[in-house]
C-alpha cells in the first residue's frame, strides 16, 4: 500500500486533505504509519482514507472536477433592503432585477446540463427575497428534476411563512448573517434607512431554525473580533442552537473605503479561527466536519455558472457585478456564449510548481481567484495560505 501524498500528521492525528478523513492515533502507531509499516488493525482504515490510488496530480484534479451534482447560481437582483458597511457590491448596486430572458435562459441551461444528476441552485443577490416570485417560478419549472435550492439572504424577510411557502418547492438550506451582539451587528448590517436589523433576524431565526437548515455566517474583522463570543452567548440565551456556524473574514474589495482598514491581518487569521471554533465548542455548537473542506471552488467549474440578472456569467459570487470579470453570456435557449476565455475554469486551474509537493493541494488548488486579484497578482496568480492552513489543520482535534 502506498501512503497518500495528501496525508498530514498533526499532533496525534492523521488527516487527509483529499478524502477528508481524520483519525486519532497513539504515538507508537504514528511512528509505524510514518515508517510505512501499517499495524494490522489499522490496515483497513488507512487503505480507505489515507492511501494513494493515483499519484498523477492532473488525474486527481480531474477526479475532483467530476461532480455528481450541478450547482448553478442565479443572482436575482442587485437591489437590497440593507446597506451593510462592507458590502462587496456597493459600487455595483443597481436597480436591476432578473429579466424574463435570464429566467428562461437559466431554466433551459439547467435542463440542458443536469444529465440525470442532482441539481442544487443557489439564489443570490443583492437580497434574493426581494424576488420571491422569481424563486417560485424557477423552482416550479425545475421541480420535476432532482432539484433543491438554497438562499443567501440577509434574513430580514425570511419569516416562517416564507420558509413554509418555499419548502414545498425544494428549499434545502439558507445562509443568514449575524455579525455580533445587537449593538455591534446593527452598526454593520442595517437597513437602507439606517435601522438596525438584529432583532428582526433573531425573531426570524427563532422560528425558522426548526423548519430549515440554517448556516449562520459571521463576518469577522477587527471591529467585531472581541464581541463574537458575546454573539455566541446571545444565541444560546435565545435558544438559537440548531444553526451551523460559518465564520468568515471580511476582506478588502475593489472599492476601497475606510472599512477595509479593519480586516484581520493574514498572519493572524489562523489564530482567530482557532479561538472561534474552541469558543463555539465551549458554547455547545457542533463543529462541522467540513471546516477544512475548501476544495475546487465554483470559479474552476464552468458548468456551475453564476449568472446575474442581465444574463452575464461570472467566475464566482465575489466577482458579480464587475464588468471586468464577465466570462460569458447566457442565451435564452440555455446555451452560453464565452466572452472571456481566459476566465474559463479550465484555463485558471493550473497546478503551480510550488503546489505540486504541497499536501494541501486538494483543499486549496492555488487559492482563491478573487483574493489573488485583490492582492494584485492577477486572476491567474497564486493565493498561497499554506501557513494558515497548517495552523487551521490543528483544529482537527476539535472534531472528536
Ligand atoms: S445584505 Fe448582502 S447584498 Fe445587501 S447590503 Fe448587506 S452584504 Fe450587501
Ligand atoms: S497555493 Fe500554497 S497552500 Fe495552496 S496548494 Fe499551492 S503551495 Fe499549497
Amino acid at each position: 500500500m502506498v501512503l497518500s501524498k495528501f496525508n498530514i500528521f498533526i499532533d496525534n492525528f492523521l488527516f487527509n486533505t483529499l478524502t477528508g478523513y481524520a483519525i486519532e492515533l497513539d504515538p507508537w502507531e504514528i511512528e509505524k504509519v510514518k515508517s510505512g509499516e501499517i499495524p494490522a488493525h489499522l490496515k483497513e482504515v488507512i487503505e480507505e482514507g489515507f492511501s494513494s490510488t493515483d499519484d498523477d496530480l492532473e488525474k486527481v484534479v480531474e477526479g475532483l472536477l467530476k461532480k455528481p451534482v450541478l450547482e448553478p447560481t442565479l443572482v436575482l437582483t442587485y437591489k437590497c433592503n440593507f446597506d451593510c458597511v462592507y458590502c462587496f457590491q456597493k459600487g455595483f448596486r443597481r436597480e436591476t432585477s432578473v429579466s424574463d430572458r435570464t429566467v428562461k435562459g437559466f431554466v433551459n441551461y439547467v435542463r440542458r446540463n443536469e444529465k440525470g444528476r442532482k441539481v442544487r441552485v443557489t439564489f443570490f443577490g443583492g437580497e434574493p427575497l426581494l424576488e420571491l416570485k422569481r424563486i417560485e417560478e424557477v423552482s416550479r419549472a425545475l421541480l420535476d428534476l432532482k432539484y433543491s435550492f438554497s438562499l443567501v439572504t440577509n434574513g430580514s424577510m425570511l419569516t416562517g411563512s416564507v420558509v413554509q411557502r418555499l419548502s414545498s418547492l425544494g428549499l434545502s438550506h439558507v445562509q443568514i448573517t449575524l455579525d455580533g451582539p445587537k449593538e455591534i451587528h446593527d452598526k454593520r448590517r442595517y437597513y437602507i434607512d439606517g435601522r438596525g436589523s438584529f432583532d428582526v433576524i433573531i425573531n426570524n431565526l427563532r422560528v425558522i431554525q426548526d423548519m430549515v437548515k440554517v448556516v449562520l455566517r459571521i463576518n469577522i474583522d477587527v471591529n467585531n473580533l472581541t464581541e463574537v463570543d458575546q454573539l455566541l452567548d446571545e444565541l444560546r440565551r435565545e435558544e438559537i442552537t440548531k444553526v451551523r456556524l460559518d465564520p468568515h473574514f471580511v476582506h478588502t474589495n475593489m472599492f476601497r473605503n475606510e472599512w477595509w482598514d479593519n480586516v484581520i491581518p493574514k498572519d493572524l487569521e489562523a489564530e482567530v479561527m482557532r479561538k472561534f471554533w474552541e469558543s463555539a465548542k465551549d458554547h455547545g455548537f457542533d463543529i462541522p466536519h467540513d471546516i477544512f473542506r475548501l476544495g475546487i471552488c465554483v470559479a474552476h467549474i464552468d458548468e456551475d455558472i453564476v449568472v446575474d440578472p442581465e444574463g452575464r456569467i461570472y467566475p464566482c459570487w465575489a466577482f458579480t457585478g464587475n464588468p471586468l470579470y464577465v466570462k460569458g453570456e447566457l442565451n435564452e435557449d440555455g446555451t452560453v456564449k464565452v466572452v472571456n476565455p481566459s476566465l474559463l475554469g479550465r484555463n485558471s486551474l493550473k497546478i503551480h510548481d510550488q503546489c505540486r509537493s504541497c499536501p494541501f493541494l486538494p483543499l486549496c488548488m492555488g487559492g482563491c481567484r478573487f483574493l489573488s486579484v485583490l492582492d494584485k497578482k492577477g486572476y491567474h496568480g497564486l493565493d498561497c495560505r499554506r501557513e494558515t492552513y497548517e495552523k487551521i489543520a490543528k483544529l482537527v482535534k476539535l472534531l472528536r
